[in-house]
């Protein structure tokens, strides 16, 4: 069993260590973003990487309701929608990245290079 877990990134569809995605969870019928590294294990979840590209791919191509496999309240393809999705999705990368940082050195230099295209 490997140590590091991988998921499948709803936006471009590709593998990649759970550490480097950002995960999504649904409460109340809304997509939110779960904290990282805290809880958020129970029940159906979806990842995706903190990367416009990937956030914009998984809104256009309706992700959410398949990755959850229910009718969801995601973000809407509407350009503010998109744009605040997408800035949420980046940020909380930007945080995971931060706090992975402080304890786990080469994850953290791993991490700084997971964006680029
Ligand atoms: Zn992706």
């Amino acid at each position: 069993m490997p140590a590091a877990s991988t998921r499948t990134c709803i936006g471009c569809r590709r593998p990649a260590a759970a550490a480097s995605l950002v995960r999504l969870v649904v409460r109340d019928g809304r997509v939110e973003i779960a904290a990282a590294g805290r809880g958020a294990r129970s029940g159906r979840g979806a990842s995706i990487h903190p990367t416009e590209a990937c956030a914009r791919a998984a809104i256009k191509q309706r992700a959410f309701g398949r990755a959850f496999r229910r009718a969801v309240d995601g973000p809407g393809e509407s350009a503010a929608e998109v744009a605040a999705f997408t800035l949420a999705v980046v940020e909380a990368g930007a945080r995971a990245a931060e706090s992975l940082g402080s304890n786990d050195t080469s994850t953290a230099q791993e991490q700084t290079g997971r964006t680029t295209p």
